[in-house]
């Protein structure tokens, strides 16, 4: 079924009433005209039958000429009368006045009928109504009739005018009634309807209250739904745009800003900064004090951030304890540098969690667009670079990226693909060091020191890739190559002169984090005189879980390999490891050889021999190139050297050689 308009609607309502007015009209004129009827039917009924008594009456002795004053009255007072005709005995009209009716129009009297049917009858059809009198004049009767004719016109024209009064005021209610419905309609209706269907359209702009109360019940439930739209919209857009945890902008939103900044950027010539800002030492935070914690960490990172910042400067975080802050519409770098030193400053005020005194600090580094990326991924990059260079120079801090720290780290990234490939295709060999007893000037051992032979570069010495591959973790598989490849040598030197040389290898750090460690040394030195292996450990190994360590070394050592402690004097707390782990050797760092003609160091260098010699430690000279600086060592008993005097880490093959001269 098609839908119909209100208004059309209204108009078939009208159109209904009007048709059920008439009707009522109808019957309202029907019964108007039957109480004319009545009405008038009673006054010519009351009329007639007076008429008749007075006839009665005056008939007795007197003539009918002198009571026709009566009879004309009677049809002047009496409207609804139009005339009277009285006939006598014979039927001969012996009255009839001239009053509406011309003379001598007779009225069949046939059409009359008795008055005393008046009741069963109505003025409207029947027009004549009689009565017979019988009087006695002397001894003979005398009858008369009368017959009274009805003025049918002047009925006709009361009811007319009746019938417009009624028609008239009918007419005029029907129309009020209609526009009064009509402005009803409009105003309660059809205009909140309207303006109901506007707000279901564009959801905006809220109608007022309603007076009919279902429509204000739609309104009511329309406000409801998009109260509850927008309120899901907001969350759906905030779960898509902003970090759960903190409420920050999430990484794909921040991307989409920096689009358009950078849009912005290139149409308006702005400039931006991107600082990348990365917790320090969450991790352990985390790990030590549970992942509740952290979060109330990160929580109370991104309240300082929200408020160091300024309105329109954009706070995120990336993940984890990763944060950007991008800052619009700055002067000068020196606006960053002040932003950078607040946020630092902030961050590191202790402040109160589950009621423990606490302080985290965060690193950070800085990229500037359009100077230091023209995309949103270098940029973030390049921020994300100088943030590390800030860490690697002691956390707490900023750094803004240059095109150094740009070239150190990519070198840094091709050198740790360098060392994936040299592990894979065998690219590092083992060269060999001499350590010279200084009384016989015989070689009595050797360092074994890695080099990686690039097909391109060349030799690649140490100090470009052990600490790299420290960072990635390599050196613990690269590691367990050198001791094999150490092992390897010493075998085949079993059945050489080369016999009794003692090979040390070194030992990262590192290696340490290697659970297995242990167990793989042992697998791997199981078929060599382990009196002939040697290990070169540096303090620095034993910074962190000191004890866990000094459980590897001292298990390390139960295997009968011996320990030399590398690089002594250079650290800070070197004699009080000598009593706590059993090393066999001291190895006197290359700085103190090099000054060995200061008296200091050489005073330095003689006191350490004394104390080795209390301790039953064998002395290695690091570094020495020069006879004078030989000489010096001998004299103040110095039992073996190091150093280019007798030769640079050399290949096996020329190892040899050298040892068969010597
Ligand atoms: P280190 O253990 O102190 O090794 C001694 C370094 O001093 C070697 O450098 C050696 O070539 C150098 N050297 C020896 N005598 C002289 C001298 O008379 N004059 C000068 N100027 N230098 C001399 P290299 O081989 O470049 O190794 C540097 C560092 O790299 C080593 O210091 C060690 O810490 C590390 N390293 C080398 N090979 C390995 C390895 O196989 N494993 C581990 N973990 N670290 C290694
Ligand atoms: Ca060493
Ligand atoms: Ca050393």
């Amino acid at each position: 079924m098609s839908s119909l308009s209100i208004k059309s609607f209204v108009i078939i309502v009208i159109l209904f009433l009007v048709c059920s007015e008439s009707l009522i009209f109808y019957s309202f004129f029907q019964d108007s005209k039957r109480s004319i009827n009545e009405i008038l039917t009673n006054s010519l009924q009351s009329d007639v039958l007076n008429l008749k008594h007075y006839m009665q009456k005056n008939l007795k002795q007197k003539d009918i000429n002198e009571i026709v004053s009566h009879m004309d009255n009677l049809i002047v007072i009496n409207p609804v009368i139009r005339d009277i005709h009285i006939l006598d005995n014979n039927k001969n009209i012996v009255y009839d006045p001239d009053i509406r009716m011309p003379q001598g129009t007779v009225h069949a009297t046939g059409e009359c009928i008795p008055i005393s049917k008046i009741v069963e009858t109505d003025l409207f059809t029947q027009n004549c109504y009689s009565f017979s009198i019988k009087t006695y004049k002397g001894l003979s009767p005398q009858y008369y009739y009368a017959n009274i004719y009805i003025d049918s016109k002047y009925i006709d024209n009361l009811v007319m005018q009746q019938m417009k009064k009624t028609l008239l005021l009918f007419a005029i209610a029907t129309f009020l009634f209609s526009i009064i419905l009509w402005l009803l309609f409009k105003h309660y209706v059809i205009l909140p309807l309207k303006g109901l269907r506007q707000y279901a359209y564009y959801s905006e702009n809220p109608p007022k209250n309603f007076f009919i109360k279902e429509i204000e019940s739609i309104r009511y439930s329309l406000s409801m739904t998009f109260k509850r739209l927008k309120k899901e919209q907001e969350e759906l857009y905030n779960l898509s745009t902003k970090d759960p945890l903190s409420g920050l902008y999430n990484r794909l939103s921040l991307i989409e800003k920096l689009n358009w900044l950078i849009s912005k950027g290139q149409r308006d010539k702005d400039e931006f900064a991107i600082l990348f800002l990365d917790l320090d030492n969450f991790k352990n935070v985390n790990d030590s004090k549970g992942h509740e914690f952290g979060d109330k960490i990160l929580l109370h990172i991104s309240k300082t951030l929200l408020k160091a910042t300024r309105k329109n400067d954009i706070v995120s975080r990336l993940g984890g304890d990763e944060f950007v802050v991008v800052l619009s519409e700055f002067k000068d770098e020196n606006k960053i540098v002040e932003i950078a030193q607040r946020l630092k400053e902030n961050l590191s005020k202790p402040f109160k969690l589950d009621d423990e005194e606490f302080t985290i600090t965060a690193s950070m580094g800085i990229a500037i667009y359009p100077k230091d990326g023209k995309d949103v991924k270098t940029l973030l990059q390049n921020a994300d670079i100088a943030m590390y260079k800030s860490k690697e120079l002691g956390k707490n801090n900023y750094q803004f990226f240059t095109d150094d720290i740009n070239k150190a780290v990519q070198e840094r990234i091709s050198m740790q693909k360098t060392i994936r490939n040299a592990l894979q295709n065998n690219h590092f060999k083992l060269f060999y060091q001499p350590k010279v007893d200084i009384k016989t000037n015989k070689i009595v051992a050797c360092e074994a020191l890695v080099r990686l032979i690039d097909p391109i570069e060349g030799i690649i010495p140490p100090y470009k890739f052990i600490s790299i591959a420290e960072e990635n973790m390599s050196i613990i598989p690269l590691g367990e190559w050198i001791i094999k490849e150490a092992v390897s040598q010493i075998k085949k030197w079993e059945q050489t002169p080369l016999k009794d040389i003692k090979v040390s290898i070194n030992l990262s750090g590192v290696q340490f984090k290697d659970q297995e460690l242990l167990q793989k040394i042992e697998i791997l030195t199981k078929d060599i005189d382990r009196s002939k292996f040697d290990i070169e450990l540096t303090e620095s190994v034993l910074i962190e879980e000191f004890q866990e360590r000094l459980n590897v070394i001292k298990d390390i050592k139960k295997l009968g390999i011996s320990l030399s402690l590398d690089d002594f004097g250079t650290g800070y707390s070197s004699l009080s490891y000598l009593k706590d782990i059993p090393f066999d050797t001291l190895k006197i760092d290359k700085a103190f050889i090099d000054n060995i003609y200061t008296k200091d160091d050489l005073t330095f260098i003689n006191m350490i021999i004394g104390i080795a010699d209390d301790l039953e430690l064998n002395v290695v000279a690091e570094g020495v190139e020069t006879k004078e600086q030989l000489k010096l060592l001998k004299e103040i008993n110095c039992e073996q050297y190091q150093g280019y005097l007798c030769s640079k880490p050399v290949p096996p093959k020329e190892f040899e050689e050298l040892f068969s001269k010597n």
